[in-house]
């Protein structure tokens, strides 16, 4: 299963542009979000896994954060690089995103967690791509509704507000 994964190379302008075009990003952007999930990689804070994972995301309107796992010795309170990133950009004002990429130490790449999944779901479109980098700046992209098929969103809710019944 895993060896019918195409992993791409970020050093393959070819590749690269291919991957931009198909999921509507430049190159300037797809190296953005690259550098900045790399660069997270560095801040995270997890003393128990060891595990540094970085993410970067871009807002529709071309905002970028960065995010970082954070861990706490009573383990499961501990928060994924994806919703630390999400959570900055939200309380700056962006709901909605239109790119989002995860860099860890391993090879091949790993990808957000289920929660994340879930979490980042409720702030972009199914179709955005979702980029994983490797510790080798090789990376698999997927879209969204690829890592969370048939998924549960914000429309399936009524819209917010008093209740009036
Ligand atoms: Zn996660």
């Amino acid at each position: 299963m895993a060896s019918s994964i195409q992993i791409l190379s970020s050093a393959n302008s070819s590749q690269v542009e291919c991957t931009c075009k198909d999921y509507g990003l430049t190159t300037a952007e797809f190296n953005e979000l690259h550098k900045r999930s790399v660069d997270a990689k560095s801040t995270a804070y997890c003393p128990y896994s060891q595990f540094r994972v970085g993410a970067g995301i871009m807002s529709v309107d071309g905002a970028y954060y960065s995010g970082a796992n954070v861990e706490n010795a009573a383990y499961p309170v501990g928060t994924c690089a994806e919703r630390v990133a999400f959570g900055k950009g939200v309380t700056e004002g962006h709901l909605k995103f239109k790119a989002v990429a995860v860099a860890t130490d391993i090879s091949p790449p790993a990808s957000p967690c289920g929660m994340c999944r879930q979490f980042i779901r409720e702030f972009c479109d199914l179709s955005i791509p979702i980029i994983m980098f490797d510790k080798n700046d090789d990376f698999i992209v997927r879209r969204l509704e690829e890592l969370l098929p048939l998924s549960f969103g914000p429309e399936a809710l009524p819209p917010p507000g008093p209740r009036t019944s």
